[in-house]
């Protein structure tokens, strides 16, 4: 019996992944660990896992061998052009009868097609349920030892996707509100933003950081200013995957780490 096994056979009201049911549900950044009970449980029931690129390999190790991996998403960063095949796809397996797993990258609804595909699955009278996940930006701050709130340095903290920063959108009110952002999907745009955020008034040394492959073994944590990100990220050979935090809230990692008690997750 593995340990899971033995929370999983002290847990009431398992959900149950019903033939014809599809499950939305975020697999968390990589490490197997930060998956719910919830996913877990879809995973250990399913005929069939339907996952995308960023859905860690030690997770879909959890699928039972009789179940079938299909992959559906995104790769290298493109956009996904095939969303309407995916939904297709999973309207098809749930009619075929089949228990039906949609595992996503994180949270399936941050910065994820989940909304999309729960749109689909219920324009379809297809029976389906969101399982949330840790969603990167969140569980990229806790690995860099920095809190994505804390009192008297903010109180609220902006999520922003980065990708297609040359489309129309104004950077300004964000810098403008004083608090931590956070960006997904931004390696590709890394100065073009920083720039717009220096323009609308936030300081060149504000304190910034990049959390690469976060919950795997290649995690990197890159601690700079807005000013010297893009250039950094570059000079160190920053790849994506990637969450980066910019504002004050950074410092704090400091002094976490400065203390002998933050023991680093496992990688
Ligand atoms: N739904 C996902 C986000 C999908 S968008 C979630 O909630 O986490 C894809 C972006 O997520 C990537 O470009 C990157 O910014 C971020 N990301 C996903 N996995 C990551 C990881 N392991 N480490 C760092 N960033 C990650």
């Amino acid at each position: 019996m593995t340990a899971w096994d033995a929370v999983a056979a002290h847990r009431e009201g398992v959900p149950v992944l019903m033939p014809g049911h599809v499950w939305l549900a975020g697999a968390g950044p990589g490490d197997p660990g930060l998956l719910t009970l919830d996913a877990l449980s879809g995973l250990q029931q399913a005929d069939v896992i339907v996952h995308d690129a960023l859905v860690d390999q030690r997770v879909l190790a959890l699928a039972p061998k009789m179940a079938r991996l299909e992959f559906a998403g995104k790769r290298g960063g493109k956009p996904s052009a095939n969303q309407a095949d995916i939904t297709e796809r999973l309207i098809a397996l749930a009619r075929e009868g089949r228990r039906v797993l949609r595992l996503k990258g994180g949270d399936p609804f941050v910065f994820g097609r989940g909304g999309e595909e729960a749109l689909a699955l219920a324009a379809a009278n297809v029976p389906f349920r969101v399982i949330p996940g840790v969603t990167a930006g969140l569980a990229a701050l806790a690995a860099a030892s920095i809190p994505a709130t804390l009192r008297g340095i903010n109180r609220a903290v902006i999520f922003a996707a980065g990708h297609g920063a040359d489309e129309d959108f104004d950077w300004a009110p964000l810098a403008r509100a004083g608090q931590p952002i956070v960006l997904y999907m931004v390696m590709h745009n890394l100065r073009r933003i920083a720039d717009a955020l220096m323009a609308a008034g936030l300081a060149s040394h504000t304190p910034a950081a990049i959390i690469a492959s976060t919950a795997t073994p290649l995690e990197r944590v890159l601690i700079s200013t807005l000013g010297k990100l893009a250039a950094d990220a570059r000079e160190q050979k920053c790849e994506p995957p990637a969450i980066v935090v910019i504002g004050e809230i950074v410092k704090v990692r400091e002094q976490l780490q400065a203390a002998a008690a933050c023991v680093p997750p496992p990688k």
